[in-house]
């Protein structure tokens, strides 16, 4: 480790130890590249580090949720169930940094404040929370697209008697929950999780909902042994549906069109896509739901009868019902969501109608009344995509942040999500306009693990010091992304996903909505043209 005022040389800095920066970090290794990853927690595990709020789980069947470089990795390690719990998937990352013995390359505890560009020396200059600075020839970003909390800066928060968490940043022993008046704030995928498991231990539990939620039951259940052993028997075939598939998942095709059903087969087709749970009801039902109005109200309708048939009081039901575009929001997947309603110690409070005004040394005051409670959780969501690599002050060409180049300049702007133009040899993984989010995390990390390892590769045997994209590269880009979101429902929404849920973060669509397979193979297809829509330079000249 550098001591303070003594700058450390490395060929690459890797920010953050979960999926990604694990990957990331083994790959760079084997190819003989000095790096070192920087994570702020004591641990790997990244966003599942931290996410250990009660009914934490990964909504992404397990047997897909993996890294699948090596077969080896994927024979040894069997997941319990369909969607694992938490603590599961943090094992999981835990047997892969010990597996390949990436804990040596990892500073821990440790924040990454600064990342400068150098451009006489054409090398990153890294600063640390701990006062030390590294140089690298690479600076590439693992941080995730959701792991910068929110939380609305309600008036009264420091008031607040009680105890209150953000559920991305929830203690590492348990919370007692038991007789107390528990409020949560949201009703997104992560409040959807945790207040049926919140609600079995509170006394009572409020539950504070701005927008309804389309939720879909999750059908969980435990693997047996022989399905277990057929996936790990299908592993190539399995790896390349992954990677060949819309959303990261094998799924099977959908109909083309809802509305060319009869009311009656479109009931059959959606019950059954209830009834075997999970995320296939907005994937394997009708391939139209996010492009087509009248299609997408469909399964709209489906979902609200199925919340009057489950919920006893109607006013409640009514109340829980969404009247947004079906999978606009991130679609939800449940254990006993809208059940937990008939429960007794749990009330819903519409704070659309009647805003949070302020927290209270008691509570939660709306502009319709008060709400004593003893603890509060913030299930309040995430900065998505851009909000972590804005807690770092990033400088590319002549001193410019990527905060003001993305946010006071011309907006977010990338070359297929994994790099920006004036920032060179940085490497974003799963960065804005990037499939990401809207598909399976783990293969989307993995592709853009190779890509960027397979290019430093490239870089370093053919003598070139620098790549940057080409403005116009990312112009491109942009407009493509932008036409994309533009043909579908998405961008009707206001969403995370558009930047909605930060006040002043300007709307843009950052998710790439081509599908992983093409956007696949548009990235291995610009790296077989030696890189095109970037500039490459040696030490001195333009390579091309
Ligand atoms: P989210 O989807 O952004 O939900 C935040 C919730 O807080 C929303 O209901 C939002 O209401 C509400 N909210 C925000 N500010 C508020 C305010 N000032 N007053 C009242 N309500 C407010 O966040 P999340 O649930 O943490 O999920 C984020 C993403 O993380 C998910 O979409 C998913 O991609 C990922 N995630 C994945 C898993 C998994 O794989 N299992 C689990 C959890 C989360 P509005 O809707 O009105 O803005």
């Amino acid at each position: 480790m550098a001591r303070k005022n003594e700058v450390m040389e490395l060929d690459a800095v890797v920010i953050g130890a979960g999926f990604s920066g694990l990957y990331m970090l083994h790959r760079l290794r084997e190819a003989g590249l000095q790096t070192r990853v920087y994570e702020a927690a004591d641990g790997v595990g990244g966003v599942w580090y931290w996410n250990r709020y009660p009914g934490a789980r990964c909504d992404s069947e397990s047997i897909y949720y993996n890294y699948t470089f090596s077969e080896e990795l994927y024979n040894e390690w069997s997941w319990s169930s369909r969607y694992p719990e938490q603590p599961e998937i943090l094992q999981y990352l835990n047997f892969v940094a010990d597996k390949f013995d990436l804990r040596s390359g990892i500073q821990f505890k440790t924040r990454v404040t600064t990342a400068r560009y150098d451009e006489d020396l054409n090398r990153w200059q890294i600063e640390t929370d701990d006062g030390a600075v590294v140089s690298a020839k690479y600076f590439i970003t693992g941080v995730g697209c959701l792991s910068a909390a929110s939380i609305p800066k309600f008036k009264g928060l420091d008031s607040f008697k009680g105890e209150w968490f953000h559920t991305g940043h929830w203690p590492h022993e348990k919370v007692n929950f038991a007789g107390k008046r528990v409020g949560i704030i949201g009703t997104g995928s992560t409040a959807v999780q945790a207040i049926p498991v919140i609600a079995k231990e509170a006394g009572h539990l409020t539950v504070f909902q701005r927008t309804p939620q389309y939720s879909v039951p999750a059908g969980n259940h435990p693997y047996d042994s022989e399905y277990v052993r057929q996936a790990k028997e299908n592993f190539s075939e399995i790896k390349q549906q992954m990677r060949e598939s819309a959303g990261g998942i094998p799924t099977k095709p959908a109909n083309p069109s809802a509305l060319a059903d009869t009311q009656e087969e479109r009931e059959r087709v959606y019950e059954e896509a209830w009834a075997k749970g999970g995320v296939g009801f907005f994937s394997e039902t009708y391939s139209d739901l996010t492009i087509n109005e009248d299609a997408n109200h469909t399964a709209a309708e489906f979902v609200r009868s199925k919340i009057s048939e489950t919920v006893h009081n109607p006013e409640v039901a009514k109340k829980l019902m969404p009247t947004y575009y079906y999978g606009t929001k991130r679609p939800i997947i449940d254990t006993n969501y809208y059940e937990t309603f008939n429960r007794e110690n749990v009330s819903l409070v519409d704070v659309k109608t009647a805003p949070i005004v302020e927290i209270t040394p008691k509570g939660i005051k709306t502009t319709e009344g008060e709400y004593d409670l003893d603890a509060i959780v913030f299930a309040t969501g995430y900065d998505a995509m851009t909000g972590a690599l804005f807690k770092m002050d990033i400088r590319g060409k002549d001193g410019v942040t990527l905060k003001e180049k993305w946010e006071e300049g011309e907006q977010t702007r990338t070359y297929l999500g994994i790099a920006t133009a004036g920032f060179p040899n940085m490497f974003m993984i799963t960065g804005p306009e990037s499939p990401s989010v809207l598909s399976n995390m783990p293969v989307s990390i993995e592709q853009h693990v190779e890509w960027i390892a397979d290019c430093i590769d490239y870089l370093r045997e053919n003598g070139v010091e620098t790549i940057d994209a080409k403005v116009e590269s990312e112009e491109d880009w942009s407009k493509h992304c932008r036409e994309v979101a533009e043909a579908t429902l998405f961008t009707k929404t206001d969403s995370w996903y558009m930047g909605a849920n930060v006040p002043g973060k300007p709307r843009r669509f950052l998710i790439y909505l081509g599908g992983v397979g093409p956007y696949r193979e548009k990235c291995s297809e610009i790296a077989a043209k030696g890189y095109e829509g970037f500039t490459l330079e040696a030490s001195s000249k333009t390579v091309k």
